[in-house]
């Protein structure tokens, strides 16, 4: 049986051709399926009955199941999304006054092991599927009612949840295309934004297979501390990373790169890391976002104070630099920025037996 759910326009096309049916029933399926947000082959009325049921006979359409779904007092929602084996992944629904905003997982944890990151401390599991990373789309647009009609609820995403997208490169890139399909979600390419740590072959990779608004995961001045909080620098050190930001730039649909700094106290949060800063971006187009630290249990980093946030963004901004400072969203129902935790069995440290605890916040 297909799950219809994991292919993208073009590789649908081309199931729809190994069954000897035309390419514009794809097209039918893939907007019953996305625009309209129909599970069940029956429902799509315009499609002979003869071809639902040969549909019916090979193919599904199976969304992962949200285990539950939290509204806060801010409009902020929070789905649980069950990707099987007792593991499930968060998805973040942030209403603003011109947008809405939905926060999407890419894995059930994460290998890289950020050191101040709830979802890396919690050892990587797997790589979600296809299904499961547009499923969260699907679920949470039925969910807030945005399947009738063209109304965009859901008018920006971006893969900030669980996760380093680009270490889930092809999965990621299929379902990139289907928030992007006229025929799917038909989002603009500006306002799918993908979040890497700095997997630099990928991040050209991205610019060349789907160019969308890139942010990337700085936190840090220089190679020392960054080896120290992200150590995937070690592998792709900030000279290299610069680089390959510059030349994501000459395809990127945004003519900046979004670098997340999230501010820990005492760390990586001082005037002279705030110059340090400068110097390294030069001569990259840019803009911050300064993440005040979420904790979490067991996490030895403290929060930096909102005077030494704003202070830090003030020198960004003296310099030019475009600043802003995420607000905490969701806080009552815990579904605040990079703390996002889920529930992930961590493979990575089975030896113990032991099951990671749902731990949950996020700023
Ligand atoms: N893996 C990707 C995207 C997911 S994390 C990445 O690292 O870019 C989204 C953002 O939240 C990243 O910038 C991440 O570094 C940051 N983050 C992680 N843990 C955090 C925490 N506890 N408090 C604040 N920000 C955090
Ligand atoms: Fe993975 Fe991103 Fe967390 Fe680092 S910050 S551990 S890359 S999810």
């Amino acid at each position: 049986m297909q799950n219809l759910l994991d292919l993208d326009g073009e590789s649908l096309t081309a199931w729809f051709a190994e069954q000897g049916e035309k390419p514009f029933r794809a097209k039918q399926v893939l907007r019953w399926m996305h625009r309209s947000g129909v599970a069940d082959f029956d429902a799509m009325t315009d499609i002979a009955k003869s071809l639902r049921e040969k549909l019916k006979l090979r193919a599904i359409v199976a969304p992962p199941a949200v285990v539950s779904d939290k509204l806060s007092d801010d409009g902020t929602r929070k789905f649980l999304i069950d990707v099987g084996n007792h593991n499930a992944v968060e998805t973040v629904f942030i209403p603003e006054d011109d947008r809405g905003t939905l926060c999407v997982s890419t894995q059930a944890g994460c290998a890289l092991d950020c050191a101040f990151c709830s979802t890396g401390k919690q050892g990587f599991n797997r790589n979600l599927t296809v299904a499961e990373i547009i499923g969260q789309l699907w679920q949470a647009n039925k969910a807030l009612g945005a399947v009738h009609g063209d109304e965009r609820i859901i008018s920006n995403v971006v893969m900030m949840g669980m996760g380093e997208p680009l270490a889930n490169f092809d999965n990621t890139v299929s379902a990139l295309h289907l928030m992007l399909d006229d025929h799917a979600y038909g989002l603009s390419r500006r306002r799918v934004t993908v979040s890497t740590s700095g997997l630099v072959p990928a991040m050209d990779r991205l610019r060349e297979e789907c160019p969308v608004a890139l942010a990337v995961s700085l936190h840090a001045p220089n190679d020392t501390l960054r080896d120290e909080l992200v150590p995937i620098n070690q592998k792709y050190p900030l000279k290299e990373l610069m680089a390959a930001c510059l030349r994501y730039l000459e395809k990127a649909p945004r003519d900046f790169i979004t670098f997340e700094y999230t501010m820990l106290d005492g760390i990586n949060d001082t005037d002279a890391h705030a110059r340090e800063l400068l110097a390294l971006v030069r001569h990259v187009p840019c803009k911050f976002n300064l993440i005040p630290f979420n904790p979490f249990p067991g996490s030895p980093f403290r929060r930096s104070q909102a005077e030494r946030v704003r202070r830090f963004g003030e020198i960004l901004i003296q310099a030019g630099i475009v600043t802003t400072t995420r607000k905490t969203r969701g806080d009552d129902i815990d579904a605040a920025c990079g703390q996002l935790a889920g529930q992930v069995q961590d493979k990575t440290r089975r030896t113990s037996g032991r099951v990671i605890p749902l731990v949950e916040s996020r700023s």
